[in-house]
């Protein structure tokens, strides 16, 4: 069975310090009750994992990084590998972030490289998508998104999608403070899990969670979060805060 998810994106906020702190606010203000089947994921920047990933242990809170290069190790200054990510004790990691694409040039079939090496290396794969603003205006989000999922994701076999979620982020909702209403997002996901139904059959389908990112704050959790087809959700802005955070994650 799919489960729910509530990742928080930290992106390139908080130094060691407020890495630590917000790891202990969160483990303090989880209701330990209400998170049978939610799993709760935070993505701090890479210098502070090792720190999140301590401060974390025998708590529900696990550790994703937000990025990680392609190739196995080599002449790549400044990049992160698979195995150095699985050595700190991380093993989920965010992949494709709109972000990621848009102001470092990542594209589909450098994402495809990128996942492949993930699941080599035994780290489960957020792997991010979603069509802009231009796309949905002109009624192409659905080509634009399943040419995403098929360009970086279908080339796998499919028990590769025990360690991959989906995380459904329309570009025109990310930090605007715009959000996808609870039907668009429940048309798209339900989109994408006809799309994997009909590429890997409806057991894969049905077990794959796909989150939906953009804009998700305590307000408007627990209303997306009850369409059918929206299994967590991907926050940025609102995981920064414990307390937003938290309320996001009890908004199941
Ligand atoms: C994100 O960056 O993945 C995101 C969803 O950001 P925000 O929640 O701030 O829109």
């Amino acid at each position: 069975m799919r489960k729910n998810i509530v990742a928080g994106n930290w992106k390139m906020n908080n130094d060691l310090k407020a890495t630590k702190k917000l790891v202990k606010q969160i483990k303090k203000t989880l209701k330990k009750d209400k998170l049978k089947n939610t799993r709760v994921i935070v993505a701090p920047t890479f210098v502070n994992l090792t720190a999140a990933v301590k401060r974390s242990k025998k708590s529900k809170i696990e550790v994703a990084a937000q990025n990680m290069h392609q190739a196995a190790n080599g002449a790549f200054t400044g990049e992160i590998s698979a195995e150095m990510l699985r050595s700190a004790g991380v093993k989920t990691v965010i992949l494709g972030h709109s972000e990621r694409r848009a102001y470092f040039g990542e594209t589909d079939a450098l994402l495809a490289e990128k996942v492949n090496t993930a699941l080599a290396n035994n780290i489960e794969v957020i792997f991010c998508f979603g069509e802009e603003l231009a796309d949905r205006k002109a009624g192409k989000e659905e080509a634009v998104v399943g040419g995403q999922i098929k360009n970086a994701l279908f080339h796998l076999e499919a028990d590769a999608f025990n360690k991959i979620v989906l995380a459904y982020e329309p570009v025109w909702a990310i930090g605007t403070g715009e959000t996808a209403s609870p039907e668009q997002a429940q048309d798209m996901h339900s989109f994408i899990r006809k799309n994997l139904a009909d590429q890997y059959g409806n057991d894969v389908a049905e077990n794959v969670s796909i989150l939906y990112g953009g804009s998700v704050k305590p307000a408007n959790a627990q209303e997306i979060f009850s369409k059918p087809d929206v299994d967590g959700g991907l926050i940025g802005g609102a995981s920064l805060k414990a307390e937003d955070f938290c309320a996001i994650i009890n908004a199941f």
